[in-house]
């Protein structure tokens, strides 16, 4: 038995067919740029997460970077950001100038709750990231960053579907940011992201960033860029929302039996919360001091697995600081994900729990 981490080409025939028919509308249409397709996305997502502000984006990685220009940081101020993490959030804070102070995480990935401690005259803002789907205590960090006079840009990347407290991730802070990467859980078949935000004016000037400053066509009220979505993402997106809800119920199911099947093991450690609100079962990561060998015994057994990630941001020439990071450099250290999306079988889940603890009790 072959089982792929992830192989996109596998998802279900139905939902194929209604991408295919989506593709056929807008080619028939002839709009690529902005249009209903893009409006109704926006207005769908923004319903989902309690009618938050959404503003679709090229990609998650200039949603962040859009969401700090709007917030005006830039160079002279610092921001906080968790030591593992995809590149992107702190990449977006060197492009706009700005340095990041990278912070430990908690063990299982998330920004250490005594981040406070990173604070300096020059901290603009924190950017918590929803690592793997699971949501960091966002009441305490919005209480902490609010007595601090702190900017909050959520980078819930990995967070769509994930709530806390009936709030959905992206939407407790200044600016929330979403990918729809293919490989995430709501995936364009392309690049797409959005911003999310409670405050009008932030909205509206994240829309004049993201399309040259202009509020009308050939008015330019300041300097921005093109950061549009792509009409077709727009539309295969709205295609895929209507499979999210059974697929996220897929994901957690799955979740629920390599839990059942592993929780035995006492040399791995498995996800906390996943089968909770707060978390959207994106990634099922565990962790184990033996995590590259088991990695080579399960490629072995043609078991796809992936590393998020295998080095911590400051160790990246790019970023380069000392620091021991402790927690965040033994998840890169001992972090494996394992095969889960929705369009696995049941007896694929049960061929990768017998090969984990063939490994171990072997
Ligand atoms: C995917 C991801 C991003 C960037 O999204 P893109 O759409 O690929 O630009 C940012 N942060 C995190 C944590 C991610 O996982």
């Amino acid at each position: 038995m072959k089982v792929p981490f992830l192989d996109l080409s596998r998802m279900e025939e139905s939902l194929k067919a209604a991408l295919k028919t989506k593709f056929d509308e807008i080619l028939e249409n002839g709009r690529f740029s902005g249009g209903e397709e893009v409006e109704d996305f926006e207005q769908r997502v923004s319903e989902y997460l309690g009618f938050t502000k959404a503003i679709a984006c090229a990609n998650g990685t200039d949603a962040l970077e859009l969401a700090l220009r709007a917030l005006n940081i830039g160079p002279g101020d610092e921001v906080i950001v968790p030591a593992l993490t995809w590149v992107s959030t702190a990449e977006v804070v060197k492009m706009v100038g700005a340095t990041p102070i990278f912070w430990d995480t908690d063990e299982w990935g998330l920004l250490k709750s005594d981040w406070e401690k990173a604070i300096t005259p020059k901290t603009k803002a924190v950017i918590p990231v929803h690592l793997y789907g699971k949501m960091v205590d966002m009441e305490s960090l919005m209480t902490g960053s609010k007595n601090q006079e702190l900017f909050v840009v959520e980078d819930a990347a990995q967070a769509f579907g994930s709530f806390q407290k009936g709030k959905g991730a992206g939407t407790w802070s200044d600016v929330g940011c979403l990918s729809f990467y293919p490989t995430k859980n709501l995936g364009a078949l392309g690049e797409a992201g959005m911003c999310l935000t409670n405050n009008v004016h932030i909205e509206k000037k994240i829309r004049l960033l993201l399309n040259h400053g202009q509020p009308t066509r050939d008015q330019h009220e300041l300097i921005g860029r093109n950061s549009r979505i792509d009409t077709l993402q727009a539309g295969f997106l709205n295609v895929q929302l209507d499979y999210f809800k059974a697929n996220l119920d897929l994901r957690k199911k799955y979740a629920g039996l390599y839990f059942e099947g592993l929780n035995h093991l006492k040399e791995i450690k498995l996800p906390i919360g996943i089968l909770k609100e707060d978390h959207n079962a994106h990634l099922f990561v565990i962790q184990s001091k033996k995590r590259d060998s088991l990695q080579k015994f399960l490629v072995e057994n043609g078991i796809g697995t992936a590393i998020h990630y295998p080095q911590i941001l400051p160790d990246l020439e790019p970023f380069r600081c000392k620091g021991k990071f402790q927690n965040a450099r033994r998840i890169s250290q001992e972090g494996l994900s394992l095969p889960l999306n929705p369009w696995m079988k049941r007896n694929e889940i049960d061929f990768v729990i017998q090969k984990i603890c063939e490994f171990f009790e072997k």
